[in-house]
């Protein structure tokens, strides 16, 4: 049982204070413990060692009373998924996020040289086109079977990245897409690192319907990394966050497109007015456009919508899914049942903890399966790669669309 601590209702935000949301105040927490029922590592373990605010009170521990943390203590805080929805359920505003952003640095360990090479490609865009036609060659050749078989994959700590692995895209997009009717204006597209590779379909998607609106679409080749891979792993994403900055704001266009809601909410978590231009989830940007203009082929399914932590507690772009995709005649849309529960892909999280990753991943999987719907919708490309199966395909909305639109 908690005592509720010094809480006051209704205390004002702090300028500057991100989303409104008081800057951490650990104390500020009631442990009224309306966070647990939407933490997924509290859904799994149902220990308080495994809640949102066990870490809080920890976190302070460790921040402002600068008390050494166990190893057990460090690995109850370090199995967050950083899902957010604490925050977004919490009376009390905790910014739980800054809170544990703050704490990283002191919790990293060392980090095995396969992953620091991995952080390293996400940061160097030109080795990453250098070292994929060998990634292409290790699929083609099926080598994955021996090399699991051997036990080489598990030795290396690869297991988990092989299970994901998809077929990389090898050459860049273009740099300039020129609209396909009446131009009303020029929009920068952001590709990530790991989508610009592995989901060229979606953004291959956003570029049809944009120009078919009326847009030109240009995708700069410098762009680098959102950071957000970094940030969550205690790796400085300072100088992607710089360059990104520079090369963005050196554009002549009308907003900055974003496709995955991870990358977005990194994005959007850039010093406040770092863009010059608005930053719009693909989402939100379609759906204020004149899309109805467009014609789309009937699809008389039902699909139900995965929204994406990412997307409900960082870019609150969900919304905008559900009108947009009533654009396609026929189709019927509606919420997946636990949408504030996360799946567990949680970024890099289904690499560095497969565990819970796979628990919530089946959990999740059969609500899909429950919801007896022919489609799910999803907007992040990590929550995609880590819920469909060969029998359960994920789509990006702006997939369904293009997918559908009649005006070629
Ligand atoms: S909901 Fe907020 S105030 Fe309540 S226990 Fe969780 S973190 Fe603390
Ligand atoms: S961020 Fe997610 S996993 Fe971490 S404590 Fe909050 S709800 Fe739980």
């Amino acid at each position: 049982m908690y005592e509720p601590l010094d809480f006051e209702f209704n205390q004002a935000a702090p300028p500057g204070s991100a989303h409104g949301y008081l800057v951490p105040e650990p104390s500020d927490c009631m442990r009224c413990g309306l966070c647990l029922n939407t933490c997924p590592t509290y859904q799994l373990e149902a220990i308080d060692a495994e809640s949102p605010r066990w870490r809080i009170r920890t976190l302070s521990r460790l921040l402002f009373d600068k008390q050494t943390l166990t190893d057990d203590e460090q690995t109850h805080l370090k199995n967050c998924v950083q899902c957010r929805t604490c925050e977004s359920v919490c009376p009390s505003k905790m910014a739980y996020g800054q809170l544990f952003d703050s704490a990283l640095a002191q919790l990293t360990t060392k980090k095995p040289f396969l992953a620091k090479l991995g952080f390293w490609l996400t940061s160097h865009k030109h080795w990453r086109y250098l070292l994929l036609p060998f990634v292409e060659l290790y699929r083609r050749f099926k080598l994955s079977a021996l090399m699991r078989a051997s036990g080489l994959l598990a030795k290396l700590g690869l297991t988990e990245i092989d299970s994901v692995l998809t077929q990389p895209t090898l050459s860049p997009l273009k740099s300039h897409y020129p609209s396909k009717t009446q131009r009303i204006g020029r929009v920068a597209l952001f590709t990530g690192c790991l989508t610009e590779h592995f989901d060229r379909a979606t953004h291959l998607a956003t570029i049809k319907l944009l120009t078919a609106l009326g847009y030109e679409v240009v995708v700069p080749f410098e762009q680098r990394c959102c950071g957000a891979i970094h940030k969550h792993n205690g790796e400085s994403e300072q100088a992607l966050v710089n360059a990104n900055i520079a090369i963005f704001n050196g554009l002549d266009i009308d907003a900055i497109i974003y496709t995955a809601t991870g990358c977005g909410a990194m994005l959007a978590d850039y010093p406040d007015n770092a863009f010059k231009y608005p930053l719009y989830d693909i989402n939100d940007y379609l759906v204020q456009q004149n899309i109805n203009s467009l014609r789309f082929a009937p699809l008389p399914i039902h699909a139900v919508v995965h929204e994406p932590c990412s997307q409900r507690n960082l870019t609150k772009s969900q919304a905008s899914v559900y009108p947009l995709l009533q654009n396609i005649p026929g189709l019927t849309v509606s919420p997946l049942a636990d949408n504030a529960i996360c799946c567990g892909a949680g970024g890099s999280y289904m690499l560095t903890h497969p565990v819970q990753s796979q628990q919530l991943r089946r959990l999740k999987q059969q609500v899909i399966k429950d919801a007896n719907a022919e489609l799910v919708i999803s907007s992040n490309f990590g929550c995609i790669l880590h819920l469909q199966t060969p029998q359960l395909p994920l789509l990006h909305p702006v997939c369904l669309l293009a997918q559908q639109l009649l005006d070629k």
